[in-house]
C-alpha cells in the first residue's frame, strides 16, 4: 500500500502552473507481474465484436478495477441500491489498452486495507464501507480470487512517527470511536497478557505498532477478471462489449455537441457518456489533469519465504496471520532521504510467497513522473530481497528454537512495475469532468487513488455511475444512498482543482510517502491541541 504525502518543503516555491507532462499510454510490453501468471483464457485478447461498434451508451475507457466495477454497476443497475426512473443507459463498451486488469490493480501488492488512522475520518469511514461491500461481494457471489480477511500490522521504526500514529487513534478515541474501535496500539512495552505484543506481530525490533482490524489480501487480477468473465457471459452485445488491445487515443465532441467521440486507432465510437477509469494514465487523454493526477512507478517482488531444514528436506515456511506495513523516518534509513513504505502480503501455503512492495525512496526520481511499466529499477529490487528479513521475523513455527531466521537475501519467482496516479490533493477524483479541464457534459472521471485505491475504487464507480444516470433528470428511487456516502473530498468541482492548485506541485521537492505527514495532514492531532 502507497500511502500519500505533502511534505513541508513542498509549500516553498508553489506553482499552480502545469509542471508535469502529460502521461503516455500505458507500455507495449510491461514487465510480468506474479498477478498476471494465470492469465484468463476467456479474455486473453478478447474483442467481443471483430469491430469496435460505432457507437454505445456509455464507453468505459481502462478495465482495471474502477472500470469493471463501473460496468458491473451500469449493466446491473439494482446493485445501485434502488430503481432508476426515466431515462436508462443500455448499452456499454469497455476499451482497454492492453488486456483485462494488465494495469495497476495487476500490479500491486495484494492489499486491501482502508487507512483507518491516517486518514480524514470521512474518508476512513468510506474505506471502511468499501471494504466491507468488497468482502461481502466476494463471499455472497462466490469469486475465486483468493480473498482472506486478516488484520494489518503497521510497524514503525521511528519513535516520533509511531507516537504520531498512536496520538491519531488516542484523538479518534474522543471524535470517532467507532473508528478508533478498528486499531489496536502496540508498544514494546505492551505484554501479551494484554493482547499483542511486538514479537507475537513477528516485529520485535519495532519502536511500536498500530494493527487495524480490517484489512484483506487476495489476488486482485482474478476478481476483476471473474466479474468481467460473468458479465460477458449474461449481456451479449450490445449491451456489453469489451474490445482489448484498443487505447484511446484521442477524445473529442461530437458536432451535435451532446456527444463524446473516442477515438482509437481501429476506429472511432461516439457515445452519450464516457467515463475515464485510466488512473495514472489519465492525463494522457485530459492533458488538463497533468498537474493534478501524476503517474508514479511502484515495484513489487514475489519473495520465496525461508524453510527450515528438517530430515526430508525443507519444511515449511512461516504462515503469517497478518499483512504488513513497514514505516520509517527518513534520518534512519541508510542512504535515503524519503521516508519507508513498503508493504507485504503472504500468498497462501504451502507455497507462502511474500508479496512486497515499496522501496521507492531508492527508484530514480523517487518514481515520480513515471508511467512506462516496462522496466524494473535494479537498485529497487535487490532493495526488496534484501530489507525484508532484517524487519520481519519469519522464523517457521517448526524451526528449532536456536534457528534463526536468516537475514540473507530472499530469492524473487517475480520482480515487477506498475503505476499508480497520485493526486494532488492526495484524493482521488470522481465526478463530471469541468469544461475548463477540457471535459464538459458528458465526460466522466474516477481515479488518482494515490497508490491506494483497493479500498476505494468499486463504490467510487458506483458513486460516478450513480451520476452518470441520472444526469439528465432520471432519479434513482428507493434508497440509493444506503448509508455510503462519497467523501466530499473526493468530490470533483472547479473549487477543489483551484484549491488543489495552490498546493505545491508533486513534481518539486516531493519526497515520497511519509506517514507523519499524512497523520498531520488529516488535521485530527491539531483538534487534539485546540481541546
Ligand atoms: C506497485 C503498486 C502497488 C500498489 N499497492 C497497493 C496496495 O497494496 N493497496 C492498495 O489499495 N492499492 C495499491 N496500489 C494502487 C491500486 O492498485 C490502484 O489504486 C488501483 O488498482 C487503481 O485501479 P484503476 O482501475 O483505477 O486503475 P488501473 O488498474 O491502473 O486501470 C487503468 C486501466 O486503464 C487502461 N488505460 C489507461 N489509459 C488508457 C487509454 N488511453 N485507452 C485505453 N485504456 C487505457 C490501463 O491499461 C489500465 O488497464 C498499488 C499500485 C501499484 C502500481
Amino acid at each position: 500500500m502507497a500511502i500519500r504525502e505533502l511534505t513541508s518543503e513542498q509549500a516553498e516555491g508553489s506553482e499552480s502552473s502545469l509542471t508535469m507532462p502529460p502521461s503516455g499510454l500505458p507500455s507495449a510490453n510491461p514487465t510480468s507481474s506474479y498477478w498476471l501468471s494465470e492469465p484468463s483464457p476467456i479474455l486473453l485478447g478478447h474483442r467481443t465484436t471483430e469491430e469496435l461498434p460505432v457507437e454505445t451508451d456509455v464507453v468505459v475507457v481502462g478495465s482495471g478495477i474502477t472500470g469493471v466495477f463501473a460496468t458491473l454497476f451500469l449493466l446491473e443497475k439494482n446493485r445501485l441500491g434502488g430503481t432508476i426512473k426515466g431515462e436508462s443507459l443500455e448499452k456499454v463498451v469497455l476499451l482497454e489498452a492492453r488486456e483485462v486488469c494488465s494495469g495497476a490493480t495487476g500490479r500491486n501488492g495484494g492489499h486491501c486495507q482502508p487507512l483507518v488512522y491516517g486518514s480524514a475520518p470521512a474518508v476512513a469511514a468510506f474505506e471502511l464501507e468499501v471494504f466491507k461491500f468488497m468482502e461481502s461481494l466476494v463471499k455472497e457471489e462466490n469469486i475465486p480470487c483468493d480473498w482472506v480477511s486478516l488484520t494489518g500490522v503497521h510497524a514503525f521504526y521511528s519513535e516520533n512517527m509511531f507516537e504520531l500514529a498512536a496520538a491519531s487513534v488516542d484523538q479518534l478515541q474522543q471524535t470517532h470511536p467507532e473508528l478508533a474501535a478498528q486499531m489496536e496500539v502496540v508498544r514494546p512495552s505492551s505484554s501479551s497478557n494484554q493482547g499483542d505484543t511486538l514479537a507475537s506481530l513477528r516485529v520485535p525490533t519495532a519502536k511500536g505498532a498500530i494493527v487495524q482490524k480490517k484489512a484483506a489480501s487476495l489476488w486482485p487480477y482474478k476478481l476483476v477478471t471473474q466479474i468481467v468473465e460473468r458479465l460477458l457471459a449474461k449481456y451479449p452485445p450490445p449491451t456489453f462489449n469489451l474490445q482489448t488491445n484498443t487505447p484511446v487515443t484521442q477524445l473529442t465532441r461530437h458536432e451535435s455537441g451532446n456527444r463524446w467521440v473516442a477515438i482509437t486507432p481501429r476506429g472511432s465510437i461516439t457515445a452519450r457518456h464516457v467515463l475515464l477509469a485510466t488512473n495514472g494514465y489519465t492525463s494522457h487523454l485530459l492533458p488538463a489533469f497533468a498537474d493534478l493526477i501524476v503517474p508514479v512507478r511502484g515495484q513489487v517482488g514475489a519473495l520465496l519465504p525461508p524453510r527450515p531444514k528438517v530430515d526430508a528436506g525443507e519444511g515449511s515456511p512461516a504462515k503469517l496471520n497478518h499483512s504488513y506495513v513497514f514505516a520509517a523516518d527518513p534520518e534512519i534509513e541508510t542512504g535515503a532521504t524519503a521516508p519507508r513504505d513498503d508493504y507485504l502480503v503472504q500468498r497462501p501455503m504451502p507455497t507462502g510467497e511474500l508479496i512486497y512492495g515499496g522501496g521507492r525512496r531508492f527508484a530514480r526520481s523517487l518514481g515520480v513522473g513515471e508511467w512506462r511499466d516496462d522496466e524494473l529499477e535494479p537498485q529497487v529490487a535487490e532493495y526488496l530481497r534484501k530489507s525484508l528479513a532484517p524487519v520481519l521475523d519469519l522464523t517457521p513455527s517448526s524451526a528449532n528454537s536456536d534457528e534463526k531466521t536468516p537475514t540473507r537475501e530472499l530469492n524473487a519467482s517475480f520482480e515487477w512495475t506498475g503505476v499508480m496516479g497520485y493526486s494532488r490533493d492526495q484524493h482521488a477524483w470522481v465526478g463530471p469532468v469541468p469544461e475548463s479541464m477540457g471535459g464538459g457534459e458528458g465526460l466522466w472521471i474516477c481515479a488518482g487513488y494515490t497508490g491506494h485505491g483497493m479500498p476505494a475504487a468499486a463504490l467510487s464507480a458506483r458513486e460516478v455511475v450513480r451520476q452518470i444516470l441520472t444526469t439528465n433528470g432520471a432519479e434513482i428511487e428507493g434508497d440509493a444512498k444506503d448509508g455510503v456516502k462519497l467523501p466530499r473530498e473526493f468530490m470533483v468541482s472547479e473549487k477543489r482543482i483551484i484549491e488543489a492548485r495552490t498546493l505545491p506541485p508533486l513534481a518539486q521537492g516531493w519526497e515520497a510517502t511519509n506517514f507523519a505527514t499524512l497523520i498531520t495532514s488529516t488535521g485530527l492531532l491539531d483538534q487534539r491541541k485546540a481541546s
